[in-house]
């Protein structure tokens, strides 16, 4: 448009802020997935330092627990010499081996320190085991059992001269005394101390572990939190520039067009285009309606109001009761001016007689050519008692056209008028025009009014 050659737009553009919401959005969007990632496995590890713990706890409750058994079952059998019990602590020995099992699991979980620590209770309880399965070969012995139905590790077992020495009673007593007496006990203690010294490294360990790993969530949770209150405060800055880039002049175009006026020039780039477009159009078709309305409203030729004008004048003077009068004027022997001066000549005169009919009158007289010679004027506030200023008035102009100085033809104007108190009534058009018909029977050339008798 040629106004925005005139004055290049500026201002923000929505398509620039929108590539850069979208691409900032989409950076902190693929930042908070990867920290989000991040925490579920820092969780992870937090989680799995803790089942580890748990893990290794449950192996040292399990290698006491074969160690107690196999305590309880020597026991029992140096009380009772009932068989059971011996086979029930070889079982424990070579097929259950809760020890054994509960260090592999310790190898797996944990570190050296405290795989040691429980390798030697382990090593320990199998020191005891010695012990225990020469008190078993002792009972054995003492009960008179065939060497052959033994298992091999008591079969296996030597014992001294002086044991052998003994009697059955005395016999079963020592071997009572080997796994129910202090030394025993306190091997029992040492095993127990070594299971405790390995936990307590797995709990070290173990709280180290889930500390770290707890920092580390802490600092990726703040960051984590950082990025979403970067992405609120984006959020806020979008809908902020929605308002005053979009929302903001949509409201202001809509109530220009609503006011039908030129619009604000507002918002964003895009939206200044837009109102300097609408306000170039607007301005044209402005001017254009003008030019219409003027082209209906005015006769060509004159430049005052035409007979369709003249016509909707009367329609709003029927609703104003004002005083007014009507003057029909008519030019006096127009055709012969025509055929003696020529069409041009005659349209100069009838537009003389136009321009004095408006200059003459007020400029709340309405004066309007209603036919090719004929003109009507609308005189508002005029009562008959006025009647002799619009004689004076049409005399001058009478004068002015027979004593012309601009080089037209002599003419006169005849002049019928009519007056109503109020507004224009149906007959007043009839009457004025009666008057008319008078002054042209009457030798032309004069302004007449209506008066009752003449009908
Ligand atoms: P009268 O005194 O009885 O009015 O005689 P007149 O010759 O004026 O008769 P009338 O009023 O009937 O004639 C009007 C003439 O005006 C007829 C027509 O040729 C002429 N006329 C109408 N329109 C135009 C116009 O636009 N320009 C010119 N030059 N003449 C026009
Ligand atoms: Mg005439």
């Amino acid at each position: 448009m040629e106004q925005n050659k005139k004055e290049p737009v500026k201002g923000i553009r929505i398509r620039t802020i929108n590539l850069l919401m979208i691409l900032l959005s989409c950076i902190l969007y693929v930042l908070l997935i990867t920290v989000t990632i991040r925490i579920s496995k820092e969780y992870e590890g937090v989680h799995d330092s803790m089942d580890d713990y748990i893990a290794c706890e449950a192996s040292g409750d399990l290698l006491t627990e074969g160690s107690a058994y196999l305590t309880e079952q020597v026991r029992l059998y140096v009380i009772t010499a009932e068989r059971r019990y011996m086979d029930n602590y070889f079982t424990e020995v070579h097929v259950t081996r809760r020890r054994e099992t509960a260090l592999d699991q310790m190898r797996e979980y944990y570190g050296e320190k405290e795989y040691q620590y429980l390798a030697g209770a382990l090593k320990n309880s199998n020191d005891l085991m010695e012990r225990e399965i020469y008190a078993m070969r002792l009972v054995a012995e003492a009960g008179g059992e065939a060497a052959e139905d033994l298992p091999s590790e008591v079969r296996e077992v030597r014992l001294t001269e002086e044991d052998l020495a003994l009697l059955p009673e005395e016999m079963v007593k020592k071997a009572q005394s080997l796994v129910f007496g202090d030394s025993y006990q306190e091997a029992k203690d040492q095993i127990a101390g070594d299971v405790e010294e390995s936990l307590s490294g797995v709990h070290e360990a173990t709280h180290e572990r889930m500390l770290s790993s707890a920092g580390e969530l802490k600092s990726t949770m703040a960051r984590q939190g950082g990025l979403i209150s970067v992405l609120f405060v984006e959020n806020i800055i979008i809908f902020i520039l929605i308002l005053l880039l979009i929302i903001r002049p949509l409201q202001i175009y809509i109530r220009c067009i609503r006011e039908d006026r030129m619009m604000e020039i507002t918002g964003s780039y895009e939206f200044k285009y837009l109102a300097l477009t609408y306000n170039d159009i607007y301005e044209v078709n402005t001017a254009n309606e003008a030019m219409l309305r003027y082209q209906a409203e005015h006769d060509p030729l004159t430049g005052i109001i035409n007979r369709g004008a003249f016509e909707q004048l009367k329609e709003l003077l029927r609703i104003r009761p004002i005083p007014l009068a009507l003057l029909i004027v008519d030019v006096d022997k127009f055709k012969q001016v025509n055929d003696g001066y020529g069409h041009e000549t005659g349209d100069k005169v009838l537009k003389k007689v136009a321009e004095l009919l408006q200059e003459g009158f007020r400029a709340t007289d309405y004066p309007a050519r209603i036919g090719g010679d004929e003109f009507a004027v609308i005189l508002t506030n005029m009562t008959e008692k006025q009647s002799q200023v619009i004689e004076r008035k049409i005399g001058e102009m009478n004068d002015a056209l027979t004593h012309p100085q601009d080089g037209l033809p002599v003419v006169s104007l005849s002049v019928g008028a009519a007056f109503s108190e109020q507004g224009f009534t149906d007959d007043l058009y009839r009457r004025a025009d009666l008057a008319l018909y008078e002054v042209k029977e009457h030798g032309r050339c004069g302004c007449r009014f209506y008066r009752e008798k003449e009908e």
